[in-house]
């Protein structure tokens, strides 16, 4: 896994992981944006595309992106805070 060094303050160091991973449920998802608002690297979007139910779904930027490449960091606050239990985050 990769690994990027920010600063913590103070002087110390803390590991920020990346190349995490989500994957939602579009059948599930609502369409509420909850997640899209709580991703501190905004990396979920709406579709453009209805779902079954009649609500845009939302999809993860990094879908089928090269593991090296992604900035998800697995943080999970987006699956934390979805309703409808639809973000599964993958790490490592
Ligand atoms: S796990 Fe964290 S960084 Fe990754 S998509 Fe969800 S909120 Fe964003
Ligand atoms: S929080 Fe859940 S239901 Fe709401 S938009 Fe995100 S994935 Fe869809």
């Amino acid at each position: 896994m990769l690994t990027q060094y920010a600063a913590a303050g103070q002087g110390e160091k803390e590991v920020v992981r990346t190349n995490a991973m989500i994957e939602i449920d579009q059948g599930l998802c609502k369409g509420c944006l909850l997640c899209v608002h709580a991703c501190p690297k905004d990396l979920i979007e709406v579709s453009s595309g209805l779902n079954e139910k009649g609500y845009y779904p939302v999809v993860f930027r990094e879908k089928g992106m090269r593991k090296d490449k992604r900035q998800c960091t697995g943080c999970c606050i987006c699956a934390v805070c979805c309703p409808e239990i639809a973000i599964e985050v993958y790490r490592g």
